[in-house]
């Protein structure tokens, strides 16, 4: 019954503030004007191609992605990941809920949803792993399971950022530890951002060996070529 006055009260003295332009906002996390700002992709901007190294597999890997990877999304993947705002995790989740829904992604003929893991020593600094927080509210919303320890990550030499779509082929190279087998079974294997596709194609080829049948990609944002 409290709520909403100590609310109202906690806004006058704390009113949000918008995280990508930095005006004070009636609203959470964004403002009307930088919110509007926001577009899901469509097609063909959404769907990505990898080309995977692997000879076993000829066929290029598709990944779908929400949103263009600019700000406001930048920003806001930004404090999602660096700024302890795991609380980001449902208002980004809709975009790929509502992504899935225009390409009409059947839940009904997926297995589980697995989340991309985060190297340990991420994990230990940020104390979560991003793609298996959005991963949780897209589950809950389709009402599939999550599975989050199916997937390890191993020690990687260098960090992904600065190094070139080849480097971070051979740098991800075995990265991945599926588990057990999963043959037959169907997966939405979902990550944060989509950059060169390296870490995504890998993740895909792990699953893949121990005989996963269909996975269907999605991330959060793209880095569009311009
Ligand atoms: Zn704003």
């Amino acid at each position: 019954m409290l709520k909403k006055p100590i609310n109202a009260l906690k806004n006058t003295f704390f009113p949000p503030i918008c995280l990508n332009c930095g005006k004070k906002t009636t609203k959470n996390y964004l403002c009307l004007s930088c919110k509007k700002q926001i577009k899901v992709l469509r097609p063909p901007f959404c769907y990505s191609q990898i080309k995977t190294n692997n000879n076993i597999y000829e066929k290029p890997i598709t990944a779908l992605s929400s949103c263009n990877y600019k700000n406001p999304i930048k920003n806001l993947i930004y404090s999602f990941k660096y700024k302890h705002c795991d609380y980001l995790a449902d208002f980004l989740s809709r975009f790929i809920v509502k992504q899935l829904k225009i390409t009409k992604f059947k839940p009904q003929n997926y297995d589980f949803i697995v989340p991309v893991p985060l190297h340990p020593y991420k994990m230990k600094i940020r104390g979560y792993n991003q793609a298996e927080l959005l991963a949780k509210q897209i589950a809950k919303y389709f009402q599939l399971p999550l599975k989050n320890d199916i997937i390890t990550s191993k020690y990687v030499k260098d960090s992904q950022t600065k190094l070139s779509s080849k480097k971070r082929q051979e740098n991800v190279k075995g990265k991945f530890i599926v588990k057990e087998n999963f043959t037959d079974k169907n997966i939405l294997l979902i990550d944060d951002v989509f950059t060169t596709g390296a870490t995504i194609s890998t993740c895909w080829q792990s699953l893949k060996e121990k005989g996963v049948d269909k996975i269907f990609i999605i991330t959060l944002a793209k880095a569009l070529k311009n």
